[in-house]
C-alpha cells in the first residue's frame, strides 16, 4: 500500500502551474489538492475489458483508500465501476465478489466481448474465425464506420441483455499471447484478434473520455492509430512494476488514449509523467497482499486468508497437528498422511515444523505439506534469502526463485510462494 501514499505525496507536492499531477481528465484548475482528488474520485466512473481479477479496479480503490485515510473526517462516496468484460467464469466469480462488497449492483459483467458484434456479422465472423488472418482487413472498414458492433450484450451479473455505459475511464489488458516473445507469435493473424477488433469497435461507439491500454513490448501501436486514431491521441510507454518499488518484474507497454473532444487536450507527455513515480524496490509482503484495507469487511485479512487457506489443506502439517493434544488424536490425524507420505517422510517434516518452534511460532510454515516442507529445505540450500515457488522443485531444473528484491512474474498460477527471511514478518 505504500505506493498509493508515495503516489499522494508526489501529486501533492507540486507547485501551482505544474500540471502534470492530476488524473488527465479533471477539469479546472491546475492545482492538486486532497479535497480536488476526493472530489474526483467520488464523481468518477470506470470500466474495464478482459477485466481478469480486477487489478484496476483495485488500483482506483486502493487510491480512494488512500485519499480517505487522510481525509479522515468526511466519507468520500467510492468511485463508480460501469461496467467488465470477462469471459473467464472463476474470474467472474472473483469480480462479483468485488461489486457486491463495494455494493455496486449496477455493475455489468458482459461474458464475451464478441457477443457486442451486430448479428448481421455473425457469418462473416464465423469465417474469420476460421482465417483470422484476413479478420484485421476485413472489419477495419466496418469499424471505423461504426457498424460493427451494438452497445448491448448479455451481463452475467444482471441475467439479461445490458446496455454497456459510457465510463470516463476505462482500462484493458487485451489478450498478449500473441505477441509475446514466448506466444505463437501470430501477432493480428492469431485467432484472439476477433475480440481486440470488438474491443476496438466498442470503443468507438462508447468513446470513454480517456482509455489505458496494456500489452507486452511487441504489441503493434498501429492498429490502434488505425482504428481509434480518428477519435483519440495515443501515447504509449513502456514499464515496468519494479520501477515503481514492486517486487515483481513485467514489462508492458501501456497505451493512454486521450478523447480529441471530451478530454483536456494539454496534459504532460505520458512518459514524464511515469517518471514521477519512480522509486527504489523494498518490499514486504504487505505490498501485494492489501485488498482487506479497502474491501469494506469482504475479505478481512488477506494474510489471514492466506494462512487460513494454506493451514485448511487436509495434506498439511497444520492440520495434523492442530488440536492433537492427546497421543490418540494425533495418531487419528496423522493416518492419512502416514498413509499419503510414508511414514519416514512425514516423520521429518513434522521434525522441521517442532523444531522451528511448532505451529503457533512458525504458522506460515505449519500450514505447508510434507512435499512442500521438502521444497522448502533444498530451496533453503539451493537459493537461500529468496521467495520460493514450492509447487515446483528446484531439484529438478523447473524450480522458481527470485532475488531478494524482485518476484518472478506472477501468470496464471502463482502458485505458492514463501520467502523464509519475511515469514515472521507475514504475521506482524
Ligand atoms: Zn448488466
Amino acid at each position: 500500500m505504500s505506493f498509493f501514499d508515495s503516489f499522494l505525496d508526489e501529486v501533492l507536492q507540486k507547485e501551482e502551474g505544474d500540471d502534470d499531477g492530476c488524473p488527465t481528465s479533471t477539469p479546472g484548475s491546475p492545482t492538486c489538492t486532497l479535497e480536488h482528488l476526493a472530489e474526483w474520485l467520488a464523481g468518477s466512473t470506470h470500466s474495464s475489458s478482459f477485466s481478469g481479477v480486477a487489478a484496476p479496479e483495485t488500483a482506483v480503490l486502493g487510491l480512494h483508500w488512500a485519499v480517505q485515510n487522510r481525509i479522515p473526517d468526511r466519507t468520500i462516496a467510492p468511485p463508480r465501476m460501469l461496467s467488465m468484460v470477462e469471459w473467464n467464469a472463476e474470474c467472474q466469480a472473483e469480480l462479483d465478489v468485488l461489486a457486491t462488497g463495494i455494493k455496486q449492483d449496477w455493475c455489468c459483467c458482459f461474458s464475451d466481448i464478441s457477443s457486442f458484434f451486430r448479428c448481421e456479422l455473425k457469418e462473416v465472423i464465423e469465417q474469420l474465425k476460421k482465417k483470422p488472418s484476413m479478420a484485421l482487413e476485413v472489419l477495419s472498414p466496418i469499424i471505423t464506420s461504426r457498424q460493427a458492433v451494438n452497445r448491448r450484450a448479455p451481463c452475467v451479473r444482471h441475467g439479461q441483455n445490458c446496455f454497456i455505459e459510457t465510463a470516463q475511464k476505462h482500462f484493458c489488458g487485451t489478450s498478449c499471447t500473441a505477441h509475446s516473445r514466448q506466444g505463437k507469435q501470430l501477432g493480428l493473424s492469431d485467432p484472439n484478434v476477433l475480440h481486440l477488433l470488438a474491443w476496438a469497435a466498442l470503443r468507438l461507439e462508447v468513446q470513454e473520455q480517456e482509455i489505458t491500454l496494456e500489452n507486452v513490448e511487441g504489441f503493434p501501436t498501429s492498429v490502434l492509430e488505425r482504428l481509434l486514431g480518428s477519435c483519440y491521441i495515443i501515447e504509449d510507454v513502456v514499464m515496468d512494476p519494479r520501477m515503481y518499488g514492486f517486487p515483481v518484474a513485467r514489462a508492458r507497454k501501456y497505451h493512454r488514449l486521450r478523447h480529441k473532444m471530451a478530454a483536456l487536450a494539454e496534459v504532460s507527455p505520458l512518459s514524464h509523467f511515469c517518471k514521477r513515480f519512480h522509486r527504489a524496490v523494498n518490499w514486504s509482503w504487505r505490498e501485494l497482499l492489501f485488498q482487506h484495507n479497502f474491501n469494506h469487511g469482504v475479505i478481512q485479512s488477506e494474510f489471514e486468508e492466506e494462512l487460513h487457506w494454506g493451514s485448511s489443506r487436509k495434506l498439511s502439517m497444520a492440520h495434523a497437528l492442530q488440536d492433537a493434544a492427546t497421543e490418540e488424536e494425533w495418531d487419528r490425524r496423522v493416518e492419512p498422511l502416514a498413509q499419503h507420505y510414508g511414514w519416514d517422510r512425514l516423520s521429518a517434516a513434522k521434525d522441521v515444523v517442532v523444531s522451528m518452534g511448532g505451529p503457533e511460532r512458525q504458522p506460515f510454515l505449519a500450514a505447508l505439506n510434507v512435499t512442500e516442507i521438502e521444497m522448502r529445505r533444498s530451496y533453503a540450500i539451493s537459493h537461500p534469502g529468496q521467495a520460493w515457488q514450492l509447487n515446483q522443485n528446484p531439484e529438478s531444473g523447473h524450480g522458481m526463485a527470485s532475488t531478494d528484491k524482485w518476484l518472478h512474474t506472477f501468470i496464471h498460477n502463482v502458485g505458492l510462494m514463501l520467502a523464509l527471511t519475511s515469514v515472521t514478518s507475514l504475521t506482524h
